[in-house]
């Protein structure tokens, strides 16, 4: 098998609907949250990419929008809080040929998981990985999170967050991450699309959604304001291609609310997985064939 080819191929299946990918367990989210839109998004990237379910594994960490991969077909895993990353890490390695999507929210992924996002972007695995960016730890009540934008007044910060947020576009972006993305459940075609591009991507990327909760979240980042100020990269003319382009718009994360790719590698560098099969193919090639081990050991 030719991991490289298995990796990034993608055929289509036109036989593959959304309905294909809905699981019959109904979403217990918040009515309203955004999370809604973003399944829905998943839902028709992967009706459109067309692989069938039980060719794909979602992974998840721990969080509101962690139950994610329980309102799909696919195979999945709801893991440990941070560690949605090394878990997908493994699946793709010890089987390259399944589609394999990460995803969680910003606590899971740049606090309790944050130590595994640069790591996984160097070693460059042909995975998705979709951060349900709210702002705000949604299943425990309302606590800040890593991307609480400063001065945010929650149940354990009544005078106002004194941190700044992290910035997830940079800081992807920072380690090298050949694919990255931003949408928003207020336009889930929008959304869908960058998703499927995402996945079609030959290696690691990564999708920002701004993903509003509407119980504990602040009311800039609902969905009527969210479609107020959205933009899209192309309608500003942004070259994905262009690495400080999309180092100068991802500053603008926490004020202006940019949707689309920020940075697609136009040379893809290879997956951890191809790097893996060359050096085992290489070490196969270098090993002694049988009949020359046995006679070592019949001649001493
Ligand atoms: Fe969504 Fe917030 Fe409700 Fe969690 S608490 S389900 S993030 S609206």
């Amino acid at each position: 098998m030719n991991l490289a080819t298995v990796e990034t191929r993608q055929p289509a299946r036109p036989n593959c609907t959304v309905k294909d990918f809905k699981s019959d367990l109904k979403p217990i989210w918040c009515p309203g949250c955004g999370d809604f839109g973003v399944v829905q998004a998943i839902y028709r990237a992967l009706a459109n990419i067309g692989r069938p379910p039980h060719e794909i594994a979602f992974i998840s960490g721990i969080g509101c929008s962690s139950r994610i991969p329980g309102y799909t077909t696919a195979y999945g895993f709801n893991s440990v809080h941070g560690r949605a990353l090394p878990i997908a890490q493994g699946i793709k390695l010890a089987s390259p040929e399944l589609l394999v999507l990460a995803a969680g929210g910003d606590g899971d992924g740049f606090s309790i998981g944050g130590g595994h996002v640069p790591h996984t972007v160097r070693r460059n695995p042909d995975i998705t990985y979709i951060v349900m960016d709210n702002q705000i730890y949604g299943l425990t009540k309302g606590q800040l999170s890593p991307t609480s934008p400063r001065g945010t007044k929650t149940v354990t910060s009544g005078l106002g967050s004194l941190e700044n947020p992290v910035n997830p576009l940079l800081y992807v972006l920072a380690y090298g991450a050949p694919f990255v993305a931003q949408g928003t459940p207020a336009d889930m075609p929008g959304l869908a699309s960058i998703i499927e591009e995402a996945i079609r991507y030959p290696g690691f990327a990564f999708v920002n959604v701004q993903s509003p909760c509407v119980t504990y979240g602040d009311e800039e980042q609902q969905i009527k304001a969210q479609k107020a100020k959205m933009k899209t990269l192309a309608s500003l003319g942004h070259d994905p291609s262009n690495l400080l382009a999309a180092f100068n718009l991802a500053q603008g994360y926490g004020t202006e609310l940019h949707t689309g790719v920020f940075y697609r590698n136009p040379a893809p560098p290879p997956t951890l997985g191809a790097l893996v099969l060359e050096r085992q193919q290489a070490m196969a090639k270098d090993a002694l064939p049988r009949e020359r081990i046995l006679d070592m050991f019949v001649q001493h």
